[in-house]
């Protein structure tokens, strides 16, 4: 894990982001002795989603000791699912314990970079020029918003916003609240706001699958027993992770006993804890269940039931200065709007402008979609790597774990550099097109692509996501098959 040798110190690492994967990737770059990186952070604060995602409800729902490092077990989670304010409260204490903080530029975008003369030219929002041999790219998967264009929209007379753009300053409590969207944020949304508030409209356009967890504080005895022995933590984890594969096996293969059995819990679910039949019926979905991300959640339904809640089906005609009109000539009356409409799952490090070799342009590359070796990799664009990036795993995975594995993987290949062996990496065209095209072939059997519309899909209708088993992706992780990567210089 040392190697400070007198090339490695020489080799410059830029790091954009200071979220989950940032701050890993400096704990391991400091790790393995690369003393001389940055991380620019375009906001004032570190810890990306947790940061972004404020709204009431906010949680994880990846177990908590899975949704932890691997090397940072924190035997303080307060439930079997953590809450959004207290990972972040996670991020910042891991990130003070490593000195990472004093590593992050804050209040820096980078909206250019570009490789010229073998080298990475960096310009930040500050106008700051800077330069690296290396750039890894921890921008996050579910950043950029998506803002639903809903028909007059700017007449709405009360308080509305993007669920990531939470205004604490709206008060709720005795309002009459709708939320436009039935994914996994509008849900806990769901569950937190109904019976505070004087009347909760559920606006939704696609029924959903739910999934239920047993979701519960651990008593203080049980954090007792893990700060005594945090063997007691890798077991639950070990467990926890064992489910986790069963799950990501089952939900690449449409027809296996796996899927059957997710299916199976999930209309369970809804058949035993819906008690009126007229909600019941809207709140099934006319699609498999695993073909959008489930929902997991203890509760919804519970909820969805409260005398001050409604679930709106007809379709949303235009919004109104007093609330939504739906198709049915309804008027629903809304003092604040929230919409829960996800976000623009194919940006990645977009919007920054990205010139690789001979100023090929990223925006160009993926004009189709956005294609890399691995999710990490593009050919022509040396020694840039990327973190969560296209393709990988998403969904029910920990993507702690996920970018715990890629970094290590992109360890190995700047340790190319280190060693002298090249100055410049990257996938070559075959291996990426190669890949790719394995890829979305395995894609096309997964339970993503079985009649659904969701995130997951790119604009083909093809999954975008890691089709292949959990272990098939840390097999993969384990080390580069160097035979497919250009090495330059
Ligand atoms: P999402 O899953 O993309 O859901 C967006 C919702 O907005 C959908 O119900 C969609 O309806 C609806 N919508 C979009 N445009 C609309 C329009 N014009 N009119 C009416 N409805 C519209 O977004 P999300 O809920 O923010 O979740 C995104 C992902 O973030 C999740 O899948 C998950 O991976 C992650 N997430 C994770 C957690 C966690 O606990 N780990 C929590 C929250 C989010 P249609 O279904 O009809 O398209």
């Amino acid at each position: 894990m040392s190697g400070t040798d007198t090339h490695s110190q020489e080799i410059r690492i830029i790091v954009i982001g200071a979220g989950m994967a940032g701050i890993l990737t400096g704990i391991r770059l400091q790790q393995y002795g690369y003393h001389n990186y940055v991380i620019y952070e375009k906001s004032d604060r570190l810890g990306g989603t947790w940061r972004e995602n404020t709204y009431p409800g906010l949680a994880c729902d990846v177990p908590a000791h899975l949704y932890t490092y691997s090397f940072e077990p924190n035997p303080e989670w307060s439930s079997t699912f953590a809450r959004g304010p207290e990972i972040q409260a996670y991020f910042e204490r891991v990130a003070q314990k490593y000195h990472i903080i004093e590593r992050i530029r804050f209040n820096e975008e980078i909206p250019y970079c570009a490789f010229e003369d073998g080298r990475w030219k960096v310009r930040t929002s500050t106008g700051r020029e800077d330069e690296a041999d290396v750039i890894i790219a921890a921008t996050g998967v579910l950043h950029h918003p998506k803002i639903a264009e809903l028909p007059g929209m700017d007449t709405f007379e009360g308080a509305s916003f993007h669920s990531a753009r939470w205004d604490h300053s709206v008060e709720l409590e005795g309002k009459r609240v709708g939320v436009v969207g039935t994914g996994s944020t509008a849900i806990q949304i769901t569950t937190a706001l109904v019976d505070k508030v004087a009347h909760f409209d559920l606006f939704q356009r696609t029924a959903q699958w739910v999934m239920p967890i047993e979701d519960r504080p651990y008593t203080e005895e049980e954090r007792a027993g893990f700060r005594a022995d945090t063997r007691k933590v890798d077991a639950l984890r070990t467990e926890i992770d064992r489910d986790f594969q069963g799950f990501a096996n089952g939900v690449i293969d449409s027809d296996s006993p796996e899927m059957k059995a997710i299916e199976d819990a999930c209309s369970a679910n809804l058949d035993d804890n819906v008690r009126d039949p007229v909600l019941r019926e809207k709140l099934r979905p006319n699609y498999r269940a695993g073909c959008k991300r489930l929902i997991f959640s203890s509760n919804f339904y519970d909820k969805i039931q409260h005398p001050n809640a409604d679930v709106v089906t007809s379709g949303i005609r235009a919004v109104e200065p007093r609330g939504i009109r739906t198709e049915d000539g309804e008027l629903h009356e809304l003092d604040v709007l929230v919409l829960a409409t996800g976000f623009q799952a194919d940006a990645f490090i977009r919007p920054t402008t990205v010139l690789g070799r001979n100023g090929v342009n990223l925006d160009q590359v993926w004009a189709d979609h956005p294609i890399a070796y691995l999710s990490i990799s593009i050919p022509e664009f040396p020694n840039f790597f990327m973190l969560n990036g296209p393709n990988g795993p998403v969904g029910n995975f920990s993507l702690i774990q996920i970018a715990e594995s890629q970094v290590s993987y992109v360890l190995q290949l700047i340790g190319q550099i280190r060693a002298g062996a090249c100055r410049e990496i990257s996938a070559s065209a075959k291996a990426t097109a190669d890949f790719e095209e394995a890829r979305s072939a395995a894609a096309k059997k997964s339970i993503w692509a079985t009649g659904c519309n969701s995130w997951y899909l790119d604009k083909h209708g093809v999954p975008a996501s890691w089709p292949w088993t959990p272990s098939r992706f840390f097999e993969e992780m384990a080390s580069p098959h160097l035979e497919l990567f250009d090495q330059v210089g």
